[in-house]
């Protein structure tokens, strides 16, 4: 089955080893820890960016009292069970969020190993994949709870997407640095300034927000890192959930669908993650039913 889809000629698989059990176990859990442990800094970026915080400078601290939490106590989702959710100088209780957010990023990385493995794709794409978690999960928590998605994590995202593609040219099927370097900057260019350009123009025409600048770049870091049929599919499935959402609360608090502000980000990024998981069969099918194979 996985023998007629894109890149299944470069068979990885074999090369590092992965069809030995022992070697399968140790990539999984790997991810899983790498996932949670990236998911551990989530955290710290999900509370201290919208409030203007350094997300280096100042060690992990509590939020109630402030002590500084060790590194014993702050290993990603173990700590979390063992101190049962609370601070151990304080005992004030943690959100499960925190333990939330490291365990669905653990997850997500696996997830994806198994997908890319799977579907033989090149080793170097779970490099923009696993980034897309990161950016997805950390913007639609932001997003949802203060209502803006910060350039500080769609910056980095966009330039570290160009870069890989760079570095990686085999992800996007090329050869040259130059190739690669120019698909991730044509990625995230045009469906930034199409999406710039209906923002502007209906912002213009509804004189209101129909579209937010962070979404917008949002939506062209998807672009760097996943390529332009990744930031379309994030643009059509975020627009399509949104709107659904939208109406079916629109219907249960009885206002018409124009004044039920909804956070656009969280469905963008769920989006995202969908892509990472399925993209490629996804794009098979479209380019199957459009006649092009
Ligand atoms: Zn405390």
């Amino acid at each position: 089955m996985f023998s007629e889809l894109p890149l299944a000629d470069y068979d990885w698989w074999r090369q590092l080893g992965l069809c030995y059990p022992v070697v399968w176990v140790s990539a999984v859990a790997g991810a899983f820890a790498l996932g949670a442990c990236l998911g551990s800094f989530l955290n710290v970026c999900i509370w201290r960016i919208p409030r203007g915080e350094s997300v280096v400078t100042a060690p992990s601290h509590c939020t109630t009292c402030g002590a500084e939490i060790r590194w014993f106590d702050n290993l990603p989702v173990i700590s979390y069970i063992v101190l049962r959710g609370r601070c151990r100088a304080c005992h004030a209780s943690y959100s499960c969020r925190y333990m939330v957010i490291e365990a669905l990023t653990g997850l997500l990385f696996v997830a994806i190993l198994f997908k890319v493995a799977f579907a033989q794709q090149v080793p170097a794409v779970l490099a923009p994949y696993w980034w897309a978690v990161l950016l997805s999960i950390s913007c639609a928590w932001i997003d949802a709870e203060h209502r803006i998605i910060p350039d500080a994590l769609t910056f980095p995202a966009l330039l570290f997407g160009i870069a890989v593609h760079g570095i990686f040219p085999s992800i996007c099927g090329l050869k040259t640095v130059a190739g690669g370097l120019l698909y991730g900057v044509v990625s995230a260019a045009v469906p930034g300034l199409f999406l710039s350009l209906f923002a502007f123009l209906g912002n213009k025409i509804a004189r209101r927000d129909v579209l937010g600048w962070g979404d917008v770049k949002f939506v062209a870091a998807c672009g760097a890192l996943l390529g332009i049929p990744g930031a379309l599919f994030v643009l059509l499935a975020g627009s399509f959930s949104g709107m659904v959402y939208g109406a079916l609360l629109s219907l249960k608090r009885h206002r018409p669908l124009g004044r039920c502000a909804i956070a656009f980000g969280p469905f963008l990024a769920a989006g995202a993650v969908l892509w990472t998981l399925c993209g490629n069969w996804v794009w098979h099918w479209y380019l199957v039913l459009a006649g092009k194979q």
